[in-house]
């Protein structure tokens, strides 16, 4: 994948980002007051904060909370103005776009639900076009690193560069003890593709609990990501949406203070010696282990061709069932955990199968 924007750096355009950066309020407005006192609550722990709230939302079902409208811009504004937070709210159409640049919202997002149509990303990157306002695009519901992608490519060719991705996990079948299935390779594809955009964790969207934000919000900033939106209302069990994941003020107090904010770069020289030393060593086993899997492609072509001759058909399903076991059998032995080794033979035996039908079909 490339994917070559114009970004303007976070520092520029927000002088008092110091990671992480904090986005915190409401899954949605509900009332004026509900909105001035989180926000009060949420300044008073954390003046450079910035303060999310969703005034349309996106629901999967009808007939339930779909957002208080219009009138939440006012509460926005009020919160601006009392607070002196900065503010941010979900877009999904051109028509909030230009509602929200009337009323003087901050920085706007894009939705994973929008992210998913390049249609209505494009309208929305019409209306942007000749406007200065940060946009941040959250991942697409589903797993698709392209389609992030191409939404803040969209963005950007509008002449937005005051831009960020947020990472909210992705929906899929298997979702552990997540309600979104962080799936953190997607967003080290993307960040690797564009190092210097800026990558903002969903603790929320993801967990879809309060005990899980800690753990997610910690392997986030492990990840070096650059900031953190969570959901933070007044009264979380009595929230109109996502009443199962908000957290008080109090508690994203202590989520924060308890995190370990590391450093990416390495000042010390002696701890740099001993990295270069063991990233070395890694580097010499990453060569072995792939000599390894080049010999064993090459054996798995002379099968191949052996499976031609005598008209044998490519899967033999028995055959790689029990060289799976006794695979899993040995990784056990060495304390290599079964999901991992799981995935890895799957990966090695696609390639060889791919291999062995090219060898078939005589390429
Ligand atoms: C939200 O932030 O409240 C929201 C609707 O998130 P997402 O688009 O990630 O589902
Ligand atoms: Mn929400």
């Amino acid at each position: 994948m490339n994917l070559d924007l114009n970004i303007t750096p976070l520092k520029q355009w927000l002088p008092s980002f110091e990671r992480p950066l904090l986005i915190a309020g409401p899954c949605s407005a509900e009332n004026e007051q509900q909105m001035l006192h989180t926000a009060a609550d949420i300044v008073s722990h954390f003046p450079n904060a910035i303060f999310r709230a969703g005034i349309w939302k996106p629901r999967t079902r009808p007939n339930t909370f779909e957002g208080i409208g219009d009138i939440g811009l006012e509460w926005m504004q009020k919160v601006k103005t009392e607070t002196g937070l900065v503010t941010a709210t979900e877009v999904a159409t051109a028509e909030h776009v230009e509602k929200c640049l009337k009323a003087g919202i901050d920085i706007l997002w894009i939705g994973a639900r929008t992210t998913v149509n390049p249609f209505s990303v494009q309208d929305i990157a019409d209306v942007l076009k000749g406007v200065d306002i940060p946009v941040f695009v959250k991942n697409p519901i589903y797993p698709d690193v392209q389609l992030w992608a191409g939404a803040l490519e969209r963005i950007n060719n509008a002449g937005i560069t005051k831009i960020a991705a947020i990472h909210r996990g992705f929906h899929s079948y298997d979702n552990g003890p997540f309600r979104n299935s962080p799936k953190w390779e997607l967003a080290i594809d993307l960040k690797s593709t564009c190092p210097d955009l800026p990558i903002i964790c969903d603790p929320s969207h993801i967990g879809g609990s309060p005990e899980l934000i800690p753990y997610i919000a910690q392997k986030a900033m492990d990840m070096d990501m650059d900031g953190l939106m969570i959901e933070t209302h007044m009264d979380p069990a009595n929230a109109l949406s996502d009443a199962k994941q908000q957290v008080t003020p109090m508690q994203l107090k202590k989520i924060i203070q308890d995190l370990q904010i590391r450093c990416a770069s390495i000042e010390s020289l002696e701890l740099k010696s001993k990295l270069d030393e063991l990233r070395s060593l890694i580097r010499k086993l990453d060569d072995d282990l792939l000599e390894l899997l080049a010999k064993r492609m090459a054996v798995s072509e002379q099968i191949g061709n052996y499976k031609r001759e005598n008209n044998i058909t490519i899967l033999q399903l028995n055959h790689w069932k029990a060289l799976f076991e006794r695979s899993s059998e040995t990784a056990k032995l060495l304390g290599l955990p079964h999901d991992f080794i799981k995935g890895l033979y799957q990966l090695i035996h696609d390639e060889s199968i791919r291999r062995q039908t090219d060898i078939m079909n005589n390429k």
